[in-house]
């Protein structure tokens, strides 16, 4: 856990732009989309990934088969050990899984090689941390426009002052990121997750830096970028309020997806969370 969040806070966006986030959206075998036509944004066929060599060997993901539709919502839990950041990492492009695809729209990003990926997620994947990531020697609209800079396409200024003026930021485009609240600069990231429309939006415990009535502002905003803009968000989290938002909460536990909840309320993933987390009591001899 504290791996995925001791990287240096401005390291994916200067070499590398994004880190994984988790996922969201609609065909899932057998579900309520199972047999549905339209192409999922995402698709995890079989995917496995085992760490370590020699004797001992982890199977951080066990074989996910999962395909997330455009405009979905959905929140990923699981103890610690999961496997929640390997499976962000494999399904955002940051790390290969030893077996099965990742497919993004129509390509399958397992096969593509690491310039390509590259290119593929300045473009196609948003991404929102639990730290921000903002550049504080940039403005709130250059960090906006940072995704298009990357890419190299047309920095699309008129787009960054609409995005940034619905999560409430219109007049704050000029200021530096050192000027803003810890909400109001992950409102700007979740712009700057916006920017390039990208296919999926992965969000990397996205409110754990911030107090209750701010996080739940910053999920109002996750709610809106899904329902109003069409985004497709895929989020982890530890915190049973913040899946709630999500139009499903899938439940990892060693490396597989064991459970979900649709509608998911607060109660319920609390309550399946400490099913997954209970241990079985020990009687003495
Ligand atoms: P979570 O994010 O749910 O805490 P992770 O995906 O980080 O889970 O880890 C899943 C499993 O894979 C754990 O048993 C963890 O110890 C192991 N693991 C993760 N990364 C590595 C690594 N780089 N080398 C060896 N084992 C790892």
């Amino acid at each position: 856990m504290a791996r995925r969040h001791d990287r240096p806070s401005t390291e994916p966006y200067a070499t590398e732009p994004y880190e994984a986030g988790p996922y969201a959206s609609g065909a899932y075998a057998g579900g309520p989309y199972a047999g549905q036509s339209v192409r999922p944004a995402i698709e995890l066929r079989g995917v496995r990934r085992t760490y370590g060599r020699g004797g001992e060997t982890v199977h951080a993901l066990r074989g996910i088969d999962l395909a997330l539709g455009h405009g979905s919502f959905t929140a990923v839990m699981g103890p610690s050990g999961s496997g929640k950041s390997t499976f962000l990492q494999c399904a955002a492009g940051l790390d290969k899984p030893d077996q099965g695809e990742i497919r993004l729209g129509d390509e399958d990003i397992t096969r593509l090689s690491e310039n390509r990926l590259t290119k593929l997620r300045r473009s196609r994947i948003g991404f929102i941390f639990q730290s921000f990531n903002l550049l504080p020697s940039l403005t709130v609209e250059q960090n906006v426009l940072l995704p298009q800079r990357l890419a190299g396409e047309r920095q699309d200024r008129a787009r960054a002052r609409e995005l940034l003026a619905q999560v409430g930021l219109g007049e704050h485009a000029k200021r530096r990121p050192g000027q803003l609240s810890g909400g109001q600069q992950q409102r700007v990231a979740i712009a700057r997750a916006l920017i390039t429309s990208p296919d999926v939006v992965f969000a990397d415990e996205p409110t754990g830096a911030l107090d209750t009535t701010t996080a739940h502002e910053v999920l109002g905003l996750l709610r809106r970028a899904v329902d109003d803009l069409g985004a497709t968000v895929v989020m982890v989290t530890h915190d049973p309020v913040a899946a709630s938002f999500a139009d499903r909460v899938l439940f990892l536990a060693g490396g597989a997806i064991v459970d979900e909840l649709h509608h998911p309320e607060p109660q319920a993933v609390a309550d399946r969370m400490v099913r997954l987390t209970a241990r079985p009591v020990r009687v003495a001899a």
